[in-house]
């Protein structure tokens, strides 16, 4: 059997390590030393100045738009994880989706303005697999009209643009690091801003809104996380590069033996680097996606669909819109089988098996 995807773990004496330190504290949660450590160590890896280390990658999105205070309607992908969108109407504002573009399938900022009203407040977008979306054009937008931008970078651990953390782009960047994302603390999230002040006002929303002893400056929510995900947070953090390297590798291989296969990637920002957080391909037609997606299934090598259905047309609490791009590369996308324990011969194995099964 081969898993589309599958964690990393560390070594088990680095981690008891850790787990030594929280018995002799006796120091759970509540913004402990290792919560605290791993937030700096994260600031440097990242080469970021303010981060907050949260439950997770959902729980960030939602006090993002809390802390923004948006209201009305906020523009968003209509291809991304379902988070993106649920966060919003979570928060009591309204999605408005805006198509992709079918190269980077990152939301097309060449169609954002036309979808502006009296309303919006703000572009949630989605940096997809990690590709870091159109942010000099949408921050030029987002001036113009006076909006906030906030990025899922759910996908987008470690990823740079233009020489600096694409997290430093937009009000808000948001990540995951939930045990299937490229780096993880079991579940875990991030929420990172430029602005100081909005940092404060995010960590004591994090904390119930308690901001002193016996005093409260605002609504909050407990966006807190454990010593023992900080503890595998820090452990993880260690083997970044080699996790780096090793998918790195694993993709170029695939790039290599997939020649052939009727499919594309996605195009990547030309001012960024890919890391590799996924191997997605966007197949001919939805017929192939599904020949091959059936055979491998049975072969128990599984792919997965992903983002599929659209978000426009799927979820049961938003009246349904057609995005036509999205509507079409959703139903051929798939992401390949892609993590750090695989190896060179599965990968070899799947591309053999993905070509004989299109050309039979
Ligand atoms: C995983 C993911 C989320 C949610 O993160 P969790 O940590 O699982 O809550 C949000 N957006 C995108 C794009 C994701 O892939």
């Amino acid at each position: 059997m081969i898993p589309v995807t599958q964690p990393f773990l560390p070594p088990q004496e680095e981690y008891k390590k850790y787990l030594t330190g929280i018995w002799k504290r006796n120091w759970l949660t509540n913004m402990g030393p290792l919560a605290s450590q791993l937030e700096m160590e994260l600031k440097e890896h990242l080469n970021i100045n303010h981060l907050l280390f949260v439950t997770n990658g959902t729980v960030a999105i939602q006090m993002a738009i809390k802390a923004l205070d948006l209201q009305g309607e906020i523009i968003t992908t209509p291809f991304s994880f379902v988070a993106t969108t649920s966060s919003i109407v979570w928060e009591n504002c309204t999605p408005v989706f805006v198509d992709i573009d079918p190269k980077s399938l990152n939301i097309a900022a060449s169609k954002i303005e036309s979808a502006i009203t009296e309303k919006t407040s703000a572009i949630l977008a989605t940096h997809v697999y990690g590709n870091p979306c159109d942010v000099e054009t949408i921050e030029k937008i987002a001036k113009k009209y006076n909006m906030k931008v906030i990025y899922d970078a759910a996908h987008a651990f470690g990823v740079e643009v233009n020489g600096k953390s694409v997290f430093e782009y937009g009000d808000i960047s948001t990540c995951s690091l939930h045990a299937t994302k490229l780096y993880h603390s079991v579940e875990g999230g991030l929420i990172t801003t430029k602005d100081p002040d909005l940092l404060k006002k995010l960590a004591i929303m994090r904390n119930f809104g308690i901001s002193g002893f016996d005093s409260f400056s605002g609504l909050g929510i407990n966006g807190k996380n454990s010593e023992f995900h900080a503890a595998m947070g820090l452990a993880n953090l260690k083997y970044i590069h080699e996790i780096h390297e090793k998918r790195k590798a694993l993709a170029s291989l695939y790039d290599k033996k997939l020649v052939g296969l009727k499919a594309e990637k996605p195009v990547w920002h030309p001012q960024s680097e890919d890391n590799f957080a996924y191997y997605p391909i966007i197949l001919e037609s939805e017929e192939l996606l599904l020949k091959l997606k059936r055979q491998m299934d049975t072969l128990e090598i599984f792919t997965r669909r992903y983002f599929y259905p659209s978000l426009a047309s799927s979820l049961p609490y938003l009246p349904k819109v057609e995005m036509p791009v999205t509507d079409d590369i959703a139903k051929r996308v798939m992401c390949l089988p892609f993590y750090y324990d695989l190896t060179f011969e599965e990968v070899e194995l799947i591309s053999r098996l993905m070509l004989r099964i299109q050309n039979n």
